[in-house]
């Protein structure tokens, strides 16, 4: 090892991102003390969505590589149908545990009781072209037939789909099917191909070390310029902090004591162990707020300290990050029935039941990008008739809760990879006995 190589050890990444984050918000408040806004806008900014941009243009290779050999890896398609049905169920279980959470924790608080009406007109002017916009965009997802979403998983021009971020579920559909072929040919048969992917997937992994160390200064370009952004919109957090703290609690629950659990009993871990690995993606997803811009560091991290195969993690990660939210489905519980309370809806057992099946299931549909799960709030709204205006009255607050739930989600994704992970080892370990 080198001197600059030991020097750059000594520095662990996750201090390096806290560092970056705190600067950047210290220096986002200096900029607005001294009404520097447009240095930020024009010379920092600019290096917030250079690092999401590199971050977004390794994601589609990444999911498509690392799935093809995660299946090529599984071997045998029985163990792909084993390992694939065990996640999925437990991402569903998951997902349905933290829109309960919620559910009740909305209930029990009752923010939108507290509400002032008075800042209801205003809110509801300032944010209506939004709303109007997402009213257009799930009125053509209302529209379609409800199988629409499985039509769309199918991809009809690979190349389209390897050209647009958000048809993550259509790479997935690819990927899945081009390792099922190559499985049933027989990697023996066509070496070179398997040998082709596993090298690229090296390089791949290269260009994320490269990424990872432009991190901290990605991030400093983003917090400072999410601040000087977000300061005319202060006196929303005092109308709305309840339902703030709310949202804020119910994804605490899930992030510090249903994951430790579930990882203490089910994926063998501990909690030390698992903060650790987990610092520097959860830091990362609350900068960037989106769950597929993070997901080369939450696989790189998952694999090597976390010790998670490279079997179930290049399966389970890139297939969670797409269908597997936790704290987006949870948040989404939370403002559904705030809005409910707001507007003096009283909602009955069977509309909260159907909030829970909207809810678990519009995640799934959510981009991991920031603000993604917007429209798909819409249609938990609309299906226990709640007016799609009133979203007009959370959206000034969005960014803040939804870097929060991105954090719960790329969490819930890591701890669900882990019990896979262990399950699968005892079943290995069964078979070689
Ligand atoms: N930003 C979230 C994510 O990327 C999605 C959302 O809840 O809006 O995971």
């Amino acid at each position: 090892m080198n001197r600059e190589e030991a020097h750059r050890k000594r520095v662990p990444l996750y201090a390096k991102i806290l560092l970056g984050m705190g600067l950047g918000l210290g220096f986002g408040f200096l900029a607005l003390a001294l009404h520097w806004e447009g240095f930020v806008h024009d010379w920092v900014a600019p290096w917030g969505d250079i690092f999401m941009r590199l971050l977004k243009l390794i994601a589609v290779p990444l999911v498509l590589v690392s799935l093809i050999l995660g299946v090529v890896n599984l071997k045998d398609i029985r163990n792909l149908s084993r390992i694939g049905l065990k996640t999925i169920l437990i991402y569903v279980c998951t997902t349905i545990l933290a829109v309960s959470i919620g559910l009740g924790m909305v209930s029990v608080i009752k923010p939108g009781k507290v509400f002032p009406k008075d800042r209801q007109t205003e809110f509801m002017e300032r944010y209506q072209q939004t709303v109007v916009e997402r009213e257009a965009q799930m009125q053509q997802v209302k529209d379609e037939s409800p199988l629409q979403f499985v039509v769309d998983m199918v991809p009809e021009n690979l190349f389209k789909a390897l050209g647009d971020n958000s048809k993550m579920l259509q790479i997935i559909f690819f990927a899945l099917l081009f390792g099922v072929a190559l499985i049933v040919v027989g990697p023996s048969k066509v070496p070179s191909l398997v040998r082709f992917f596993q090298q690229l997937n090296l390089v791949l992994l290269k260009i994320i070390d490269f990424i990872m160390a432009f991190a901290p200064y990605g991030v400093f370009a983003l917090m400072s310029a999410l601040i000087v952004d977000y300061a005319g919109d202060v006196g929303i957090f005092s109308a709305l902090g309840l339902y703030a703290l709310t949202v804020v609690l119910a994804l605490a629950v899930i992030i510090l004591l249903v994951y430790p659990f579930i990882m203490r009993v089910f994926g063998k871990r501990t909690m030390k162990q698992f903060f650790k690995a987990a610092a520097p993606v959860q830091m990362l997803a609350f900068t960037t707020s989106s769950s597929a811009a993070t997901l080369p560091l939450t696989m790189e991290r998952t694999q090597m300290h976390l010790g998670v195969s490279e079997e179930v993690s290049s399966f389970v990660l890139p297939v969670g990050v797409t269908i597997n939210m936790d704290g987006t489905s949870c948040y989404q519980a939370v403002a559904a029935v705030f809005l409910a309370q707001v507007l003096g809806l009283d909602l009955t057992f069977g509309q909260m039941l159907l909030i829970l099946a909207t809810a678990t299931i519009s995640s799934i549909g959510t981009p991991g990008i920031p603000g993604g799960s917007i429209v798909m709030l819409m249609i938990v709204l609309d299906s226990v008739g709640i007016p799609i205006e009133g979203l007009a009255l959370i959206l000034g607050i969005d960014r803040p809760l939804d870097m929060l739930r991105t954090v719960v989600n790329v969490t819930g994704d890591m701890t669900v990879s882990c019990v896979v992970d262990e399950g699968n080892k005892t079943k290995t370990a069964d078979h070689e006995a």
